[in-house]
């Protein structure tokens, strides 16, 4: 195949989609896979808003390599929470453990 004939083919073929059900560590890190691999990729969420709280998640073994491999690891550094204490409460927010 000539270059031209190469660039006639990508700008002709639909690239094709995939729908994503649920934007919580799997959805959101399949979408950027599939999209580095040329899909055409939409996320849907039923939550309003991301999660602005919730419990620090652990990213270590393969997931260490992962986010090393889709160049995210500096803002993971960044974001990252230095726990010293969890706390579990109760419905009214008494102390539990
Ligand atoms: C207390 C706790 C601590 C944890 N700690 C760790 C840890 O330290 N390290 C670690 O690696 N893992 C940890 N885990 C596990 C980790 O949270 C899960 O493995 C991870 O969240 C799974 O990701 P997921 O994307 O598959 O699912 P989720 O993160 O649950 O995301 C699913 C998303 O889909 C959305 N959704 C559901 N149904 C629909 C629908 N019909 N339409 C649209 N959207 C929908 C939900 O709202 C949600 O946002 C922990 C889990 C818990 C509960």
């Amino acid at each position: 195949m000539t270059h031209t004939g190469l660039w006639r083919n990508v700008r002709t073929t639909p690239r094709r989609t995939v729908l994503i059900s649920g934007a919580g560590v799997a959805g959101p890190a399949l979408a950027f896979w599939l999209n580095r691999c040329g899909f055409a990729v939409t996320v849907v969420e039923k939550a309003p808003t991301p999660r602005s709280g919730g419990y620090p998640v652990d990213v270590r073994g393969t997931a260490l390599d992962v986010v090393q491999r889709m160049g995210i690891l500096p803002e993971l550094r960044d974001a990252h929470i230095d726990l010293r204490r969890l706390t579990f409460l109760d419905g009214d927010g008494g102390e539990v453990a």
